[in-house]
């Protein structure tokens, strides 16, 4: 099933496509008017961009407003999303920046989850090694395949499919925004693992990729409740838990 050659490979330094973010273009708005009252309000357009940090940027362009930020603020709070939408604005109109926006600004980009955050991804975009979706028993191509025919009706786009370098157990799997990638423990790649687990841990990372990271106020959804439900269409969830939880 479309086996691809390399067992071994590293992301290609090419940036990746940029993810629009339309939930974000109503905070400009609100930033712009406050620091515009009566100017026009210009379209604006806001989309992430692959940063290994928290560079930000805008530009007008023919009386639009292009903002590119950071995917590392993909899960911010919308407080720091508002406080980016004024100092970058303030910046572009020569207006001068409020405090409280500044301050609210540093104390994020300084607090220890973010700064991990960007070591690891730095750390990942520049020397992550992948090691390919042909394992030893399970090909995750094969599999991945099978799910999206099965639950998605063949219309998920394949991101890039890869087995984790250890036998983790602790990340069991994970999608890797920033890469469009899942990973997969290996643990999963050995004749006592059924089938029904890893197709499990697969769907449930398949189904990240269909309902991302959304803000519910201030607070990521992760497991919305529709990503609840249509997990429980797995019909061996019960088995795949229970064999999860024996490793
Ligand atoms: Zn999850």
């Amino acid at each position: 099933m479309g086996r691809k050659p390399p067992t071994n490979f590293a992301m290609p330094p090419v940036l990746r496509s940029k993810l629009v973010a339309p939930d974000f273009v109503p905070i400009f708005q609100e930033e712009y008017r406050v620091l515009r009252p009566r100017a026009p309000m210009p379209p604006i357009s806001v989309r992430f961009r692959r940063f290994t940090s928290l560079n930000t940027t805008i530009r007008l362009r023919e009386g639009q407003i292009f903002v590119s930020l950071s995917d590392l603020l993909e899960g911010a709070p919308e407080s720091v999303i508002r406080a980016i939408a004024h100092i970058l604005l303030a910046k572009l109109y020569k207006k001068s920046i409020e405090p409280v926006h500044n301050a609210r600004y540093k104390r994020f980009a300084a607090s220890a989850a973010v700064t991990r955050q960007t070591e690891l991804i730095r750390g990942a975009r520049g020397r992550k090694r992948y090691f390919g979706p042909e394992g030893r028993f399970y090909h995750l191509e094969e599999v991945f395949e099978s799910l999206n025919q099965r639950f998605f009706g063949g219309l998920m786009g394949r991101p890039e499919l890869t087995w984790s370098e250890h036998h983790a157990r602790r990340s069991l799997g994970h999608y890797d925004a920033a890469h469009n990638t899942i990973v997969v423990s290996r643990v999963f790649d050995r004749p006592s693992s059924p089938r029904y687990a890893i197709e499990y841990l697969l769907f449930h990372e398949m189904l990240h990729l269909k309902h991302p990271v959304r803000m519910r106020g201030l607070r990521r959804c992760v497991h919305s409740r529709e990503f609840k439900a249509e997990e429980r269409q797995f019909p061996q969830l019960k088995e795949a838990m229970a064999f999860i939880k024996r490793l």
